[in-house]
């Protein structure tokens, strides 16, 4: 099935309901088995994928309800890495920091079976939802490999097999998140380039990496190397002042553009988040471009989350009939 002009998506988390994070309490506290815990995350993923079917959204994901962090998922389920408990990033936050103490690989599939449960629910392309391999090393202390290089790559060769079991479970759309690929800008972007290369290599999928706030600007155009077909960024957080960037070197991968806020309360009008895909066809083509919020909206309210949604809908509608409107115009 092919997307429409303009396509509508998310970056990959939403919230999870109330009864989900109780229930995970309990399951921390052994008072609820897994079972009763996946049963609750599948009743919650029918819950996401319905509120994007009645959004009307184009390319779905599936909300992330089983994840508690991006990073630690994945070291959880993989091999040769341990958790060494909360360490605390920006605010208040705390989260779960993995140790790579062994050869890292995969033990099974990570994500195909979530990935095969939420396609099962929509006619609706869903996109497989990985965290790319240079962030999983960022974000993760290293006592067992000589380099941090070796880590990456060793890395990117697991993920790299887990795209293609994606693949072969009939995913169209595959992101590979990399939220820290730009810490380091001078010391190894390089490295992240690499990494995604092997990430990617030979997959037939639609590709495309989240890389959220941070200094954009300094990786930019470079970040036009990443062997992926879309860059995802946030647009709306410095209201598309990224355009300013963007105009230096033309962007020639399609954007995942990030129009509502991720970490506001406040919903946008549609005018306002319409006034943002209209500045950035100043810039690139619309063919190039899909609709997205900034970032994923986990740590928005479910009500938050579906105004978002609905309102990035509505604002993509308006503007691909202008669009389509002044293309028949133009034809007459
Ligand atoms: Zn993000």
């Amino acid at each position: 099935m092919s997307l429409p002009l303009l396509p509508t998506t998310a970056v990959g988390s939403y919230p999870k309901p109330p009864y989900l994070l109780e229930a995970r309490r309990k399951h921390l506290r052994n008072q609820i088995s897994r079972e009763e815990l996946t049963d609750l995350e599948q009743r919650a993923t029918r819950e996401w994928m319905q509120i994007q079917e009645d959004a009307g959204m184009d390319l779905f994901v599936d909300g992330e309800q089983y994840r508690g962090d991006m990073v630690a998922y994945f070291a959880d389920e993989m091999a040769g890495f341990a958790i060494a408990g909360l360490v605390r990033s920006y605010g208040n936050r705390y989260y779960p920091k993995p140790v790579v103490v062994g050869p890292v690989g995969r033990k099974a599939p990570v994500t195909v079976e979530w990935y095969k449960f939420a396609q099962s629910l929509t006619k609706k392309p869903v996109k497989g939802m990985l965290t790319g391999p240079y962030t999983i090393a960022e974000w993760s202390f290293n006592e067992h490999y000589p380099t941090r290089r070796e880590l990456v790559l060793e890395l990117a060769r697991a993920i790299h097999d887990e795209v293609i079991d994606l693949e072969r479970a009939g995913a169209k759309y595959i992101q590979i998140d990399e939220p820290a690929i730009h810490t380091r800008p001078e010391e190894d972007f390089e490295l992240a380039t690499e990494a995604m290369e092997i990430v990617t290599n030979g997959v037939s999928a639609y590709t495309i990496t989240h890389i959220c706030y941070g200094d954009v600007p300094k990786i930019y155009p470079a970040m036009l190397r990443l062997a992926v077909n879309q860059l995802d960024l946030a647009l709306k957080n410095e209201e598309f002042g990224l355009l300013e960037t963007f105009k230096k070197a033309p962007f020639t991968k399609d954007i995942g553009l990030g129009v509502v806020d991720a970490h506001s309360h406040r919903i946008e009008s549609v005018d306002e988040v319409a006034d943002g895909i209209r500045k950035t066809l100043k810039v690139i083509p619309a063919e190039q471009i899909y609709v997205s919020p900034d970032c994923g909206l986990k740590t928005r309210t479910v009500d938050e989350t579906v105004g978002k949604l609905r309102v990035m809908v509505e604002a993509a509608k308006l503007v691909r009939s202008e669009l389509t409107g002044s293309r028949a115009h133009a034809r007459a």
